[in-house]
């Protein structure tokens, strides 16, 4: 039995993703081995790649805290924050719990910061409403 017999020493090269592009010249490489380099105009495909993978992503569920905690201040008078309060903080969490793994945008931390305080002021606004309306009441 020789060292050819070996699967790791038949594996191919690896190959780059589909519809990933040159990022000089936007040739699109993929499928060409990850050490290349691109054949339009000689960039290093591994660069290509690395920005490709450094490339900020946004998080759907830090935009999601964001907007609920809007609506939450918005319907603040009409019982709103008992319920979009929570979700805006649980979706921050789960934001958070997603971006902690690295490359997401700086604007998505910022949504998802944005969605828990509006959520933590709504509820706090809601609760301060609710005791000035029960003594505007026992006043009356
Ligand atoms: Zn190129």
């Amino acid at each position: 039995m020789g060292r050819y017999n070996n699967p790791v020493n038949t594996e191919p090269p690896p190959i780059n993703p589909t519809g990933f592009c040159c990022i000089k010249c936007g040739y699109d490489v993929s499928g060409s081995p990850v050490g290349g380099l691109c054949p339009e105009c000689g960039k290093s495909v591994g660069e290509s790649l690395r920005a490709l993978q450094f490339a900020e992503k946004s998080c759907s569920k830090a935009t999601a805290s964001m907007i609920i905690g809007i609506l939450s201040l918005v319907t603040c008078a009409a019982y709103g924050p008992l319920v979009l309060g929570p979700i805006a903080i649980v979706l921050y969490y789960l934001a958070k719990k997603e971006m902690a793994v690295g490359g997401y945008s700086k604007s998505s931390h910022t949504m998802a910061r944005a969605g828990l305080i509006m959520g933590i002021v709504s509820i706090i606004l809601f609760i301060a409403m609710s005791i000035f309306g029960y003594f505007m009441m026992m006043n009356m």
